[in-house]
C-alpha cells in the first residue's frame, strides 16, 4: 500500500451560521500563514457571481437559505483540495454541513496526502447569533467580513482590505436566517456526535473579545 507523507491537516470549523467560523478563520490566516481559510459559501457566492454551471446549480438554494446538493459541493472542494500547494492547515468553514458531507471529507482525505486534525465547535447562544447576523456586513470584492457594531472598518462602510463599498448579504435577512438556523439544527447538529465519536471534536466558548476567540482556537489546536 502507498503511504502518502501528510502535506495538510484539515481543521473543521463547525458552528451555527453567525457562530464566528469565518472571522476566526480570517484572523487565524493573518497571524500563520500556513493556514488557508476554505469557505464553502464564499466559493458558492464567487461560483454565483461568475455564472459558472455550478453557480446556477446553487442560487436557489442559497436564497432561501437551503443546502446546495451535496455533489456541487463536493467537487468544489475536491478542486480545491487538489490545486492547495505546499505544506498548510485548511480551516474549513461551512463543509461539512451534513452527514454524508463528512463522509465525503473522510474519503477525499484517505485519498489524498491530508490528516484530519480537529472538529472546533464554536459555541453561540442563538440570540447573540440573531444579532450578529443581523449587523454583520461584508466586502463583496475580497470577501473581508466586519459587523455594525463590533468589527467597524476605519471608514464607515468601506473594506479596510480593499476599499470596495461594503454589503448586506442577501442571505443575511430575517427570513433566510431563521431557516439557515433551522437548517443547521437538523442537518449540521448531528456532525457533533459524529466528530465526537472520533475523539475529533473540541468544543470552544465563540462568545467574547475576538482576540480571545482566537486564543482559545489557538489553544485546542497547539
Ligand atoms: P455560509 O456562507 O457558510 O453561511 O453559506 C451560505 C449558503 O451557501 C448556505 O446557506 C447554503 O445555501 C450554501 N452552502 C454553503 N456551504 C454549504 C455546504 N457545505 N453544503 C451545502 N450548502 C452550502
Amino acid at each position: 500500500m502507498l503511504i502518502l507523507e501528510i502535506r495538510m491537516k484539515i481543521v473543521i470549523l463547525l458552528g451555527a451560521p453567525g457562530s464566528g467560523k469565518g472571522t476566526i478563520a480570517g484572523r487565524l490566516v493573518a497571524q500563520d500563514s500556513a493556514f488557508r481559510h476554505v469557505s464553502s459559501g464564499d466559493l458558492l457566492r464567487d461560483a454565483v457571481n461568475r455564472h459558472t454551471p455550478f453557480g446556477h446549480r446553487a442560487e436557489g438554494a442559497m436564497k432561501l437559505g437551503e443546502l446546495v446538493s451535496d455533489d456541487v459541493i463536493a467537487e468544489m472542494i475536491k478542486d480545491y483540495m487538489a490545486r492547495v500547494e505546499g505544506e498548510c492547515t485548511l480551516l474549513l468553514d461551512g463543509f461539512p454541513r451534513t452527514v454524508v458531507q463528512a463522509k465525503i471529507l473522510d474519503q477525499l482525505i484517505e485519498c489524498s496526502d491530508a490528516e484530519l486534525q480537529a472538529a472546533v465547535l464554536m459555541d453561540v447562544a442563538d440570540e447573540i447569533l440573531f444579532n450578529r447576523i443581523a449587523g454583520r456586513r461584508v466586502c463583496p470584492q475580497c470577501g473581508a467580513g466586519y459587523h455594525v457594531e463590533t468589527i467597524r472598518p476605519v471608514k464607515d462602510g468601506i473594506c479596510d482590505v480593499c476599499g470596495t463599498e461594503l454589503v448586506t448579504r442577501k442571505d443575511d435577512n430575517t427570513e433566510t436566517v431563521k431557516n439557515r438556523l433551522t437548517v443547521y439544527r437538523e442537518q449540521t447538529v448531528p456532525l457533533i456526535d459524529f466528530y465526537s465519536e472520533r475523539d475529533a471534536l473540541m468544543r470552544i466558548d465563540g462568545v467574547g473579545a475576538i482576540d480571545d476567540i482566537v486564543e482559545r482556537v489557538k489553544q485546542v489546536l497547539a
